[in-house]
């Protein structure tokens, strides 16, 4: 899944597993909490954004 970091405002990819845990940040180093976050700004999103999960 995609989340953001509070402290840095940047995007990573985590695992699922983590969602709602608390995670350190490969950027600015700091703990936040990952949520889970989707990413609808840039085009080339679109299609994971979109795609419908079957079942
Ligand atoms: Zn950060």
């Amino acid at each position: 899944m995609e989340t953001v970091c509070p402290y840095c405002d940047r995007f990573m990819e985590v695992p699922d597993e983590i969602e709602g845990t608390r995670t350190l940040c490969e950027f600015c180093g700091q703990i936040f909490t990952a949520d889970r976050v989707f990413v609808l700004f840039a085009d080339q999103t679109n299609e994971m954004a979109c795609r419908e999960q079957a079942g």
